[in-house]
């Protein structure tokens, strides 16, 4: 099968034949369709996130079909279109028997613990755990779209910051995970105010729903949020993962309000972002994390883009091949990207 192979940190990827993956006796291998080039690659690119080896291959936000399944595989067969969390669990800790293996103490993350979806084909372990059908009316693209980015603002929003209608919910950054969560806030009810130095991202936002938006470069944000909201957010999400935008969506928050980080911050910061803990003291806010979205929690998810409550497509700004994944990375690295981007096709241009 053709691969886009990471060779070096940092080095574009290189596009080689590599052996065919075959399906463990519980896994299944997937013919992928389209997967999404996501900033979590990046991370892997440059060399914050470890990879196991190298060569790799990266590529986490996959859908496709199934093409071959193992013989103690019971749930799926051949020729079903499926969408694969990215954050898999291995079914035996407490946290997978609670049903939240996308936190699972043994984690397995296609793309980074094994090769991803940077290839015609991927392997996927558990398959009856980690396989979740498509439904018809989602396109692949579309599905892909949702493979992370998507459906942890998803989960972050709806199942641990518990977003409610009529509240306001401060997104920061508004990147491909930003965007996303401006989308699904609205869809539950909430008023966004969205956050970002880029017009491009700010024009997006508005499109997406946002009712106002926020040109960081002109000024004290946090002022902004609490003019805009009359008195601070309800809710605030970091969805960069830089100190400027932590710091910030922590401070816009009214009393009693929750911060949902989703940004991972870069390894300069070493994962540490000194934050204000007076404040968090004194008026009761709650910090929460998010972590990808375990597979009990896609139905509702696909359901909304069925009915056309939610709408990733949308956040689609550009469909490429194989080739161009290291471009788009590259663009990353000065945040001059807009949007999402998916590969679709398994050609060098
Ligand atoms: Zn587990
Ligand atoms: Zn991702």
């Amino acid at each position: 099968m053709i691969a886009a192979v990471m060779e070096a940190i940092g080095e574009p990827l290189v596009l080689r034949q590599v052996p065919d993956p075959s399906p463990a006796p519980d896994g299944a291998v997937v013919r992928v369709a389209a997967n999404g080039v996501c900033r979590s690659d990046w991370h892997a690119w440059v060399g914050d996130v470890r990879v196991p080896a190298l060569p790799h291959v990266l590529g986490h936000e996959f859908t496709g079909v199934v093409e071959a399944v193992g013989s103690e595989v019971k749930t799926h067969r051949p020729g079903e279109r499926v969408i694969v969390p990215f954050s898999q669990g291995d079914g035996t800790c407490e946290m997978c028997r609670s049903g939240h293996e996308n936190v699972c103490e043994h984690v397995h993350l296609p793309g980074f613990s094994s090769w991803g979806g940077y290839a015609e084909y991927v392997a996927v372990p558990r398959a009856d755990a980690n396989l979740i059908r498509l439904p018809d009316g989602v396109g692949f693209v579309e599905g892909a779209s949702m493979g992370c980015r998507f459906m942890t603002s998803f989960h972050g929003l709806v199942d641990q910051a518990q977003v409610r209608a009529g509240e306001w919910v401060a997104i920061h950054g508004c990147g491909g995970i930003g965007l996303a969560a401006v989308q699904i806030a609205t869809a539950l009810g909430a008023s966004v105010v969205a956050v970002d130095i880029s017009p491009a991202a700010l024009a997006m936002a508005r499109e997406l729903g946002a009712v106002a938006t926020i040109d960081a470069r002109d000024g004290d944000a946090v002022k902004a949020v609490r003019e805009v909201t009359g008195g601070g957010a309800h809710v605030s999400v970091d969805a960069l993962g830089i100190a400027a935008t932590c710091r910030a969506a922590l401070m816009s928050l009214r009393t009693r309000g929750r911060h949902l980080q989703v940004g991972l911050p870069t390894q300069a910061d070493h994962g540490q972002i000194p934050l204000n803990i007076n404040a968090i003291v004194a008026r009761e806010l709650q910090v929460l994390g998010t972590f990808g979205m375990q597979p009990s929690r896609y139905p509702a998810m696909l359901r909304m883009v069925e009915r056309g409550q939610l709408n990733p497509g949308r956040l689609v700004t550009g469909t490429i091949p194989l080739g161009k994944v290291s471009e788009v990375l590259a663009a990353m690295s000065g945040f001059a990207t807009v949007g999402v981007t998916v590969v679709d096709r398994f050609t060098a241009a």
